[in-house]
């Protein structure tokens, strides 16, 4: 019997982890940049928390979460998104008293129980900033262009940012009743799907990418053309700020999230080079989420990016840099006494920052050698009984294939200046 892992997810091997750990570190040079700390919440939480921000009939929370009851019969989910998350540690900690605007960023696992395909999977990875506290539409801005130069400082080209309002309190509600009144309409020639939402969530019917929803909605009435006041101001402030950053956009009318907690500015990059799945980021305004949540009204804008697509996108554009990790140095041994050396001396040159590699399985010198091209090692330092006696190794560098002799006091010497060349 063997084990596999789980339909929707994935093993990220050491082939690939490297570009993982590249592009994060990138991501998060480019969030303290913009003055954003790290926030590392639980990857699950109490069922409730996402069934109330996200909403009870999104489809993230009604068919995707991976719900289970634990052995005290409390109710919980492993985290499908992480606002609510970030949200709920913003209230318990009251970290509004601390800055009365608080911008925070995460990395890390999302679940939800969808139909795997490219660049969907059950066990996925976000990275994703929240700036909880103002809601002032300049802010809205500065996260689009947070979100725009991260993909920026990867090289990404030919991503599309998409833009919409969904409205408010004031304004959705009376919209959705028109859209739903209009959708009944038409109703035989929705999907199967878009008819389920009719009366659940009519908006998410105006984002269907089935064929005949399209045609069905092609004429139905905008939310961009019912905002209120409020957001119609809100909504042109945000635009005019993209154009004074020169960051191009398109106005999507029919942009609307699956999560219920969006207010005003609603967002997508998404990128040509991905297929049927083509989103990178997502994100919008929260204003009331904070409140839903139990906490004080505050107002809050964020986005989400997932990983595996921005790694789709990476390797279908060629931008991860040439090769994985290379070794430094593998230490070639011949006999026991060579190897307690070996370990003792490798110990010494690690601490000093290298990556150093030894042999461990008794191998003859050849195929040590051979082991040590594998690796793509800069050096080799050759260590036999010889040598043991001389107190003197042999040093090959790889690339120009040069030898020196060094004595066991000068090793660290060596590395120390040819290292730091
Ligand atoms: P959302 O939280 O649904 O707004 O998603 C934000 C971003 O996370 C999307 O634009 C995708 O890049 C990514 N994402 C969402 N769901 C998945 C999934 N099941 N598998 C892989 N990536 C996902």
């Amino acid at each position: 019997m063997t084990y596999k892992s789980i339909k929707g997810t994935r093993d990220i091997l050491p082939s690939e982890s490297w570009k993982w750990q590249w592009a994060e570190e990138k991501i998060r040079d480019v969030m303290h940049a913009f003055n954003f700390r790290e926030i590392r919440t639980p990857v699950f939480e109490e069922t409730p928390l996402f069934a109330r921000s996200i909403g009870e009939l999104t489809d993230i929370v009604s068919k995707e979460m991976y719900t289970f009851q634990d052995r005290s019969g409390d109710s919980l989910s492993l985290r499908p998104e992480m606002t609510a998350s970030v949200v709920r540690a913003y209230i318990q900690h009251s970290l509004g008293e601390h800055s009365p605007l608080v911008k925070l960023y995460y990395m890390g696992p999302m679940f939800r129980q969808e139909r795997p395909q490219a660049g969907r999977l059950r066990q996925f990875h976000q990275f994703g900033a929240e700036a909880i506290g103002a809601q002032n539409p300049t802010l809205d801005v500065e996260m689009i262009a947070l979100a725009i130069a991260i993909y920026e400082a990867l090289g990404v080209k030919k991503t599309t940012l998409k833009i919409n309002s969904v409205g408010c309190e004031k304004c959705r509600p009376p919209y959705k009743e028109m859209l739903k009144q209009r959708l009944w309409k038409v109703r035989n020639e929705l999907s199967q799907e878009s008819q389920r939402r009719l009366e659940s969530n009519p908006l998410r019917v105006l984002d269907s990418k089935a064929e005949e929803d399209r045609r069905a909605i092609a004429d139905m009435p905008l939310l961009k053309d019912h905002l209120c006041p409020d957001c119609l101001a809100h909504f042109n402030d945000v635009i005019g700020g993209l154009v004074g950053l020169g960051i191009g956009y398109e106005e999507d009318g029919h942009l609307v999230r699956g999560l219920d907690y969006y207010t005003k500015t609603a967002f997508e990059i998404i990128s040509k080079d991905l297929g049927a799945q083509d989103a990178l980021t997502g994100g919008g305004r929260y204003d009331l989420l904070t409140e839903e949540l139990g906490g004080k009204p505050t107002p809050g804008i964020g986005f989400a990016a997932g990983i595996e697509r921005l790694m789709m996108v990476l390797e279908k554009q060629k931008l991860f840099p040439d090769g994985a990790t290379r070794t430094t140095l593998f230490i070639a041994t011949l006999g026991r006494e060579a190897q307690r050396w070996a370990v003792k001396q490798a110990l010494e040159l690690r601490s000093r920052g290298l990556c150093v590699e030894l042999d461990f399985l008794d191998r003859s010198l050849k195929s040590q050698m051979r082991e040590a091209d594998r690796l793509r090692a800069r050096y080799v330092m050759i260590v036999g009984e010889n040598e043991m006696v001389n107190r003197t190794v042999t040093i090959k560098t790889m690339e120009t294939g040069e030898q020196k002799s060094v004595t066991f006091d000068d090793v660290t010497n060596f590395f120390d200046i040819s290292y730091n060349q």
